[in-house]
């Protein structure tokens, strides 16, 4: 008991500190939402795949499926990985990254009402966002009380009251940063746990050939069979619990289906792309959520199949009903060890708290920004010089983050509440709040990515069909198994989105073009038709040899793109240019200059923090090359080299070799965390 104590406290102790460590980030709502849109790809991919499987998945979902599919539920681990991580960051994460910051949007609401200029959208979007992430959110504590009750013997109510307390200081103090950091460290407790406890468990049965061999003997029980559900079975086959694709291979596709491409359409999935730093930290992040989904899921789910060898029967009669959530605590409870027990209870939690955390930060932030302030962030073209005062904006961005944290326990306590005493209503809801959501929202977002054929007609239609659907199915005692209704939502709404797209009025293609943009294959802007011949040779356009005559890139901002400058006579010189080739400030929108202004200012803090020159120089020059851009030169007092005095454009006297501008592009990429 005393390691169980000891385990605990340490590990709760570190997820406050995180908070308390990343306080400082909190402090604008880009900052708590999205960690300043700086989150590195470790602390993203595993973010995403902590959110993914809570103790829902580790409890809930591998002991139900593996005892109706024995082995073969392996596949939801692997599609779990391949389309719900891998493929999911493929087909989505770079454009998500894109076209929300371009379009300044936070949250997954903001997104349809900005990408298709509708308010009726943006606020229908965050009340069924709202509805049923609360729900989704108490169905978070459910997954960890069977556990703790048969495993630990623990009450579950304090587990629950523990848990939320927890979670609520650290995403108080440190919003999203924080929240990142306990995933990552919550992640890393995930994989240890699960691998060793399939290695023990699988050891009871005398080894992984012995327990496959066992299960191939396995066959459905006299309560399998005599209660509903039955038809699962109707063709099984001696063996089929040790197959390759189980018992009922086409009603295993349907699970498949909803717990992979559902986090598609999830909005603290998909927002979790939106912070994200570059493009290569996304393919980096590709890799390591995919790994990660592999061993977390692939292995929930693999030891879930092996429950028939523990439980003689799954059918509780005392209740009249069967009783899946108690089949893996029974599996741990036979053969673990105490202190693997621990680690299983820090596995557990750590799952809960993380999908926890996401969940009450996505509520809090869509509830302040779309339907409390309702900040409608018009894209950047449409801001007019002078309209927006700038100390009026910071104090009303202060006085947003201080609202989301007050809904943010407003949350937590309305879902422990939740949790603790279901009305039935609310437990009905929680069944079918990931297909609902899922379903009203993936096929809009992923085609709002991808297609300026999407109309505003198709999007409320996808909405309609997902919730309506999954609604009316639960109202009418869910003639349709809720899982596979889910999976039909969301694939239905595939079909839906690009059949009324047909059939209903376009967008505006002035509102498409300014969207668009974002992306490579932008269309021209007309600020850069006068300089069309001359950007085939402009360094920062064209890059290459122009580029390798006198800098080497160091990555991209939100705004700009900055390079180091070869001529090294003032140490750490760089230089940040516009993204647009234009030749003046005038050029851009108030909005665009303010981004571009906010990367000067984060390159001259990486410049302070790395060299600690006594005075940054800035110039922007230009007569000849028309791309804007601005030197920033380090002065140093003390060497005396044009102090007091204007710099040279490129005095020629310092260059280094290979290796030290090598070593001077990491520190600054560090800096400037570009991962
Ligand atoms: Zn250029």
């Amino acid at each position: 008991m005393l390691v169980k104590v000891l385990f605990t406290l340490v590990f709760l102790g570190i997820m406050v500190g995180v908070g308390i460590y990343s306080r400082k980030q909190s402090r604008s709502v880009d900052g708590f939402v999205l960690g300043g849109r700086s989150v590195g790809p470790w602390l993203t991919a595993f973010a995403y795949g902590t959110s993914y499987f809570s103790a829902v998945v580790f409890v809930g979902y591998a002991g139900q499926f593996g005892w109706k599919y024995g082995l073969s539920s392996t596949w939801i681990g692997v599609g779990n990985a391949v389309i719900g991580s891998m493929l999911a960051w493929l087909v989505l994460a770079r454009r998500t990254r894109l076209m929300t910051q371009h379009i300044q949007s936070r949250t997954m609401p903001d997104f349809f009402g900005t990408r298709f200029d509708s308010e009726g959208l943006r606020v229908v979007a965050s009340v069924i966002a709202f509805i049923f992430l609360i729900p989704y959110t108490a169905g978070v504590y459910m997954g960890i009380s069977k556990l703790f009750e048969t495993g630990f013997g623990v009450p579950y109510v304090y587990c629950a009251w523990t848990m939320a307390i927890l979670t609520a200081v650290y995403v108080i103090l440190g919003g999203y940063k924080a929240t990142a950091i306990n995933d990552f460290i919550q992640g890393v407790i995930m994989l240890l746990g699960i691998t060793t406890v399939i290695a023990v468990v699988l050891n009871h049965q005398g080894g992984l050939v012995a327990a496959v061999a066992k299960m191939a003997e396995a066959a459905p029980n006299a309560d399998d069979l005599g209660h509903p559900g039955a038809a699962l079975y109707a063709n099984f086959r001696a063996g089929d619990f040790a197959s390759l694709f189980g018992p009922n291979g086409w009603s295993l596709l349907g699970v498949v289906v909803l717990t992979s491409l559902g986090t598609w359409g999830l909005p603290q999935m998909v927002g979790k792309f939106y912070s994200i730093t570059d493009e290569s930290a996304i393919r980096r992040g590709t890799i390591i959520s995919t790994l990660f989904a592999v061993v977390v899921a692939g292995g929930c789910y693999f030891l879930g199949g092996f429950g028939r060898l523990f439980v003689p029967t799954a059918f509780n009669a005392g209740t009249g009903r069967f009783a899946f959530d108690s089949i893996v605590p029974t599996m741990l409870g036979q053969n673990l060890p105490d202190v693997l027990m621990a680690l299983v209870l820090l596995l557990v939690l750590s799952a809960s708290m993380s999908t926890l955390a996401s969940l009450v930060l996505t509520s809090s932030s869509t509830m302040t920004l779309d339907l409390i302030y309702r900040d409608r962030k018009s894209i950047e073209e449409e801001v007019s010089e002078g309209k927006i005062d700038d100390t009026i904006t910071a104090r009303i961005e202060r006085r947003k983050v201080v609202v989301m944290r007050v809904l943010i326990v407003f949350f937590i306590v309305l879902s422990l509440m939740i949790a603790l005493n279901p009305p039935h209503f609310i437990a009905q809801l929680m069944g079918i709040s990931w297909g609902a959501l899922a379903g009203a929202f993936l096929a809009p977002f992923m085609y709002g990515l991808y297609g300026r054929w999407v109309t505003r007609g198709a999007v409320w239609t996808s909405f309609a069909w997902g919730v309506g659907l999954t609604v009316v199915n639960m109202i009418l005692g869910n003639p349709m198994n809720p899982i596979n209704c889910g999976a039909v939502a969301m694939l239905g709404g595939m079909v839906v989105v690009p059949l009324v797209s047909l059939f209903t009025p376009k967008l505006p293609s002035e509102h498409l073009d300014l969207v668009f943009r974002c992306y490579g294959e932008r269309t021209r802007d007309p600020r850069e038709e006068p300089f069309l011949e001359e950007k085939k040779t402009c360094g920062y356009c064209a890059e290459g040899e122009y580029l390798a005559a006198y800098g080497i890139k160091i990555g991209e901002l939100p705004a700009s793109k900055v390079y180091l400058f070869k001529e090294q006579s003032h140490r750490g010189r760089v230089i940040v240019a516009a993204k647009l080739h234009v030749s003046e400030l005038t050029a851009l929108t108030a909005a665009e200059r303010n981004r571009f202004f906010a990367d000067v200012d984060r390159v001259a803090r990486a410049i302070h923090t790395l060299y600690r020159p006594d005075k940054v120089n800035y110039g922007a020059y230009g007569d000849t090359g028309h791309h804007l851009h601005f030197h920033l030169v380090p002065k140093y007092a003390n060497e005396a080299f044009e102090w007091g005095g204007t710099f040279a454009m490129n005095p020629k006297r310092t260059f280094l070799d290979d290796a030290a501008y090598d070593e001077m592009v990491k520190a600054y990429r560090r800096a400037l965390a570009l991962g």
